[in-house]
């Protein structure tokens, strides 16, 4: 099974990377990726931990980028030591800071006692991500589930505007990604909620920025969604990916490892994993 989109506790996910990837083997996954947002602080352990247990390892990332509210760029193949990574992953850390403190006023303001200290509980004192917020509301019995901390405080139109931290442009992550040796690939192309024809032309504007992929299937894609994807990655000559998005049960109930949302998942294409590798081969030699 093929699992390319994985989170852990580097970023906004609930385990380790080697308890990510132990989990990962356990649940029959034989080809992995971790994508933690905006950092690389987990790939050397969750690759130590991945080829102990025999699974070809991808080293990955997901960036946020500008264009629609939620626009994610994945990042496969980096390398975790590139120069210009290591700033970019720096300097977003800095903003999730700021965005930590702007998020802690925004919620006083609503009459919500959250504390750094409430956060940190929830975050192994890494970076930040809105998931710790989720969770820290949960906690403090100011949402009844992740899902409902977001719906009312964490993507709201005020949220947007006075809290979000700046993002990189498309065209600069995606060559963030290039340049560290990465393939980009778009992420959960469902999120952005486009109507095929605006999604077609996206797609021409990215790949003309670089991209090389779109994340196919998903663990929240619906079958018609995944065949539109599909349909579109032919038509424009990317490669197609998958992944669950997995964080963990406390921060998305629903979603497991390898297999997605009651099992909606479970992909074993070796296509997959060949087009992937032969697209880092490539992107090596030049
Ligand atoms: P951040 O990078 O800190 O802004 O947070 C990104 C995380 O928030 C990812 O794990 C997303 O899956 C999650 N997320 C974004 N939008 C939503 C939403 N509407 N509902 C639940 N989770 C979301
Ligand atoms: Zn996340
Ligand atoms: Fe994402
Ligand atoms: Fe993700």
């Amino acid at each position: 099974m093929i699992d390319l989109h994985i989170h852990t506790n580097c970023s906004d996910g609930e385990f380790s990377p080697e308890e990510t990837l132990r989990m990962a083997y356990e649940a029959g996954i034989t080809v992995a990726a971790v994508t933690d947002h905006d950092t690389v602080s987990g790939i050397a352990s969750a690759s130590k931990t991945a080829t102990a247990f025999g699974m070809l390892f991808f080293p990955g990332i997901e960036i946020s980028v500008q264009g629609g509210k939620e626009l994610h760029i994945l990042g496969y193949g980096i390398d975790p030591a590139s120069p210009g990574l290591l700033e970019f992953c720096a300097k977003h850390a800095r903003d999730r800071s700021v965005r930590c403190d702007k998020m802690l006023a925004y919620l006083q303001e609503r009459g919500i006692m959250i504390t750094l200290e409430d956060v940190r509980r929830c975050n192994n004192g890494k970076t930040t991500g809105r998931p710790h917020f989720a969770r820290a509301l949960v906690a403090k019995d100011y949402a009844s589930s992740v899902q409902d901390a977001f719906d009312r405080y964490l993507t709201t139109p005020e949220f947007y505007d006075r809290v979000e931290r700046p993002k990189p442009l498309p065209a600069d992550g995606i060559r963030i990604i290039r340049e560290a040796g990465g393939v980009a690939v778009l992420a959960h192309p469902y999120q952005l909620k486009l109507e095929e024809p605006a999604l077609d032309a996206l797609l021409v504007q990215l790949k003309e920025m670089g991209l090389q992929g779109i994340e196919t299937y998903y663990s929240r894609h619906t079958p018609q969604q995944t065949a539109c994807y599909l349909a579109l990655a032919k038509k424009y000559d990317l490669l197609y990916t998958c992944g669950s998005d997995f964080h963990g049960p406390g921060v998305k109930p629903d979603i497991a490892l390898g297999t997605g949302i009651s099992g909606n998942l479970c992909i074993t294409d070796p296509m997959i994993p060949e087009q992937l590798l032969q697209a880092v081969k490539k992107k090596d030699k030049t």
